[in-house]
């Protein structure tokens, strides 16, 4: 017998970025709360391990190789989900990049592309397949990874930084226009996270861990788990009047 939480029991959920960092962590959070996940990033090793990992501890899960840059991609992620279950209930659009740590006139046009394209571009992609299978189900519930920075400002990272704030804009736009048809959109907005993208910003500028910790009123980097924790909620149907809200997962940085 599998002891989940229950949470979202009986529920389909595709996770991006499922590969590592915070998706990784929302895979196991999600099919511990009885969820069947999909998971969805480029290194196939990497998916290919946890989703093992998970279907031998009894979960169910699957996993689709996909880059999200490309449209194509991303509905054969959502088509493999409908083949699979017969339904998409959730989505929590995780995946995105961080780019360089750089003043933003010095900031190179390629950081701005790939920055702009997978946070972006690549949101606008699962979006649009998303909700077309849901609709088509007749409802579901959506959450987009933000960030912190898609609330305030970053220094150094103006392109991160604006794709963030088109993370919640489009959790905006989409909760408003969905609502009515019983989609549900929501955001979470962490802070500092355990992750790659930490361990590469950190790694390559020494005291900005600990300049962060400084002003978290929490004082510390979350786990992804604790990421994963509040997305599972807003995906959750304990969470049926919850739209269109931008929730920070930060240990207090937003209100500090
Ligand atoms: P990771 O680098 O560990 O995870 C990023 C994930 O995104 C990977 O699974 C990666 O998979 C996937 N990804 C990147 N590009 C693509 C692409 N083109 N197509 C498909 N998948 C892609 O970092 P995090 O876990 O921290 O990042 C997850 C989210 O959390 C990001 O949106 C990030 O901005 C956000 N966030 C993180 C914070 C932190 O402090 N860590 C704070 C605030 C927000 P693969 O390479 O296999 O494709």
């Amino acid at each position: 017998m599998i002891e989940t939480g229950g949470l979202l029991s009986g529920k389909v959920v595709l996770i991006t970025g499922a590969s590592s960092g915070i998706g990784a962590a929302a895979a196991s959070v999600f099919a511990r709360e009885g969820a069947a996940v999909v998971l969805a990033a480029r290194r196939e090793e990497r998916l290919a391990a946890l989703t093992a990992e998970l279907n031998g501890k009894g979960f169910d899960a699957a996993y689709v190789v996909t880059d999200l840059t490309r449209a194509q991609d991303v509905r054969r992620a959502v088509d493999f989900t409908l083949d699979r279950h017969g339904r998409l209930d959730g989505a929590f659009n995780n995946a995105g990049i961080g780019g360089d740590r750089t003043p933003l006139h010095q900031m190179e046009d390629d950081i701005y592309d790939s920055v702009i394209d997978t946070n972006v571009r690549g949101l606008w992609n699962c979006l649009r397949a998303e909700i077309a299978a849901m609709l088509s189900g007749g409802g579901g519930a959506i959450v987009n990874n933000s960030s912190v920075g898609g609330l305030v400002a970053i220094p150094a990272a103006a392109p991160y930084v604006a794709s963030k704030h088109a993370v919640v804009g489009f959790t905006r736009a989409a909760a408003d226009e969905y609502a009515r048809q019983g989609i549900r959109v929501n955001s979470v907005a962490p802070g500092s996270t355990r992750s790659e993208i930490t361990v590469d910003w950190y790694g390559r500028n020494p005291g900005l861990e600990e300049a962060i910790h400084e002003i978290t009123p929490q004082g510390r980097t979350a786990a992804p788990e604790e990421i994963a924790e509040a997305a599972a909620w807003l995906l959750s149907d304990r969470a049926s009047y919850v739209t269109g809200v931008v929730m920070p997962v930060d240990g207090g940085y937003v209100n500090h």
